[in-house]
């Protein structure tokens, strides 16, 4: 007499199987979805940036604005900026002039600094 289907041993351990392949594989995850997000920030500094050299080149302030005493927001305003890009981190940006090249920078409270290209 022969039988069909599966024992509960057999399955159990399947199960078992299947667990230990999902714990194994959700961390990576995790990891890909933290590396899209800080590319997606990176992405929005470097378009910020991209922007605010736009605006300087247009009103012939490049290198000698200071971009400390203004707002993502400002960028909008000037028509410079379709939307304030948002980070997907929870991150806030702020605008500055890199000190040394008198550059624009574009910084992420999470992930950091951007400065042109
Ligand atoms: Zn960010």
């Amino acid at each position: 007499m022969s039988r069909k289907g599966f024992t509960l041993i057999e399955l159990l351990i399947v199960i078992a199987i299947l667990g230990i392949l999902v714990a194994l594989i959700l961390p990576r995850f995790a990891d890909v979805r933290e590396d899209a997000n800080t590319k997606v920030c990176v992405a929005n500094l470097r378009g910020l940036v991209s922007a605010m050299n736009t605006y300087e080149v247009k009103e012939n302030t490049v290198s000698t604005w200071d971009w400390g005493t203004y707002a993502v927001a400002d960028l909008e305003t000037w028509g410079y900026l379709a939307d304030e890009p948002n980070c997907p981190q929870g991150g806030t940006y702020t605008l500055d002039t890199n000190a040394t090249s008198g550059d624009a920078e574009a910084v992420c409270s999470i992930s950091g600094t951007h400065i042109w290209p």
